[in-house]
């Protein structure tokens, strides 16, 4: 099994779909011996949001809380076919980690090319880290166009385990979006997008997938403490370095 040293997609109960406390995912992702986790709550468009000073009053949370650095983020909608998206920039821009998605309820699914209109739109967005579960086949895209962008733009895109089991016919189009991730060696990370504390680190479906395709190890940025760090630090040039304080 590859190993995983951080989630990178988890919900509290400031979307009122989830069931948890950050410090109890904190709590979660600690006895895992997770090095990081990513606080990355909805956008305002999806109704059960919470509001927008959730997102942008994260500056008061400490760095590290029981020895796991907390990642400040968001789930930001995409709202249009022309990539925008539902929190203002100036938010964007001091985040940590900014997750991206298309969700039914804020942006009905449309055409194939809409769909990769959108993508390609979201890839030139500087402030977007990762492209949250894009395998979802409602807004099946362009795959090859779409991941050279992400390429480009220097984009991780999400493993997100919770598509396997809520969407399992999307398996084969996410297993598709991999291959080319491997193609163009365009870096992935695994998430488990956690809605209640015990799911934090629950990365099983999405490991097997990737286990099956022989999915480079180096490529899944969140595999080892060094690679989180260097795809973080370096790749998607954040000020902080995984493990300090700061
Ligand atoms: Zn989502
Ligand atoms: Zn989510």
């Amino acid at each position: 099994m590859i190993p995983i040293v951080a989630d990178l997609h988890t919900h509290t109960h400031a979307s009122q779909h989830a069931y948890s406390s950050l410090y109890e995912n904190i709590v979660i992702a600690a006895r895992k011996g997770f090095c990081a986790l990513a606080n990355t709550d909805h956008g305002p468009a999806i109704p059960d949001s919470p509001h927008i000073w959730n997102i942008s009053k994260q500056k008061k949370l400490p760095a590290m809380v029981e020895g796991v650095r907390v990642l400040k983020g968001v789930e930001a909608n995409i709202i249009d076919y022309n990539g925008k998206l539902d929190v203002d920039y100036s938010i964007l821009e001091w985040l940590d980690w900014v997750i991206v998605s298309m969700h039914p309820y804020t942006l009905p699914p449309a055409t194939v090319q809409a769909h990769t209109n959108a993508w390609l739109a979201i890839a030139q967005n500087p402030y977007v880290d990762m492209i949250g579960h894009c395998g979802d086949l409602r807004f099946a895209f362009e795959i090859e166009p779409v991941i050279k962008a992400f390429k480009e733009h220097r984009k991780i895109v999400e493993i997100n385990n919770n598509t396997f089991h809520s969407r399992p016919e999307s398996r084969d189009n996410y297993v598709s979006i991999l291959r080319y991730c491997m193609e163009y060696e365009v870096p992935v990370a695994v998430s488990s997008d956690a809605h209640f504390c015990t799911d934090v680190g629950n990365h099983s479906l999405a490991l097997a997938v990737l286990e099956e395709l022989k999915f480079p190890p180096k490529l899944i940025i969140n595999s080892t403490v060094e690679q989180l760090d260097y795809y973080l630090h370096q790749y998607r040039r954040k000020p902080f370095r995984i493990q300090s304080q700061s």
